[in-house]
């Protein structure tokens, strides 16, 4: 059974954004990503959609979907869904939120992506936090629906809001989304509608990977920013010197079979995992083009 991650995201362009590099990389190692659209984002987060002549809400919506099918698509993402409960605000009911308690008991996820706890500048954001947090305890909860398998216990990640300061959300964990850059910059360009973003969460990549860097040792470029909820659970407080990369059960199985594992330089099976990351060659050939690739992979 594949390992399974939730993304629960207000608009439809926001896991592209906050979260693009994550699904991709989880996405290409196996993982089966759920990404769950609750609106739209179609009066608050569409501006250019509504300089056309002629716009209508229900145009505005379809626009928005094609768009988020298309990077969902670039990124891998197995499942994704649009709820369309509205935006400016959202309408988060009793329904919906029994609704994604049946979501989080279905795909039970490993890890759990959504918004950061406050931002002054945008409402549904932060309700959509709260309301995950929320479905997130009533599918722990063994009263809940009794003879359906409970929620155990999935981290929850919150993505970068636009500005982090003003929601003080701070990063304690930073990923290297180095192998899927290409894959992230393709699904952001999907976003038609708002492509005055495009040049921002490029920067932000760039900034959060030499932070990285910074604080790894490690040679990343790209990265994303996550603050945790709850505290981590590890097995051991430090990498170690000699088996840098693995966790501890199975680097002492890999260390029996190359025992010359040196430090510092991945084991053969490590190089090989690596080199499963699809990575997209210069020149890259645009969005329209990589997705058109994919549905022929598909198909074929
Ligand atoms: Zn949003």
């Amino acid at each position: 059974m594949a390992d399974t991650a939730l993304v629960v995201s207000a608009h439809s362009a926001d896991f592209v954004w906050r979260a693009g590099g994550a699904i991709a990389l989880h996405a290409a190692r196996g993982w089966q990503v759920t990404v769950l659209c609750l609106s739209y984002g179609e009066r608050g987060e569409s501006a250019k959609l509504w300089r056309q002549p002629g716009m209508t809400l229900e145009r505005v919506k379809a626009e928005r979907e094609k768009e988020a099918r298309a990077a969902a698509a670039v990124l891998g993402v197995h499942d994704i869904q649009f709820w369309d409960l509205g935006d400016y605000p959202i309408a988060l009911s009793r329904d919906s939120l029994f609704r994604l308690v049946d979501v989080f008991r279905a795909v039970q996820p490993r890890f759990v992506l959504t918004h950061s706890k406050e931002d002054p500048y945008n409402h549904d954001h932060p309700a959509v936090t709260d309301f995950t947090q929320n479905a997130r305890i009533t599918a722990q909860a063994h009263g809940h629906n009794p003879g359906q398998t409970v929620l155990g216990a999935p981290p929850v990640y919150l993505f970068e809001p636009h500005q982090p300061e003003q929601c003080n959300w701070r990063p304690d964990m930073l990923l290297d989304i180095t192998p899927v850059w290409e894959r992230k910059r393709a699904a952001i360009e999907c976003m038609a509608g708002q492509e005055h973003l495009w040049e921002y969460y490029t920067r932000v990549a760039l900034q959060r990977g030499a932070q990285a860097a910074r604080n790894s040792e490690k040679p990343v470029k790209w990265g994303e920013g996550f603050q945790s909820v709850f505290p981590h659970v590890v097995e051991t407080l430090g990498l170690s010197r000699h088996r840098p990369y693995l966790p501890m059960h199975r680097c002492d199985r890999r260390a029996k079979k190359w025992p010359s594992h040196r430090p510092g330089v991945p084991a053969p099976h490590r190089r090989r995992q690596a080199a499963c990351i699809p990575r997209a060659k210069p020149p890259y050939p645009g969005p329209r083009a990589w997705v058109a690739q994919l549905v022929r992979a598909r198909h074929s």
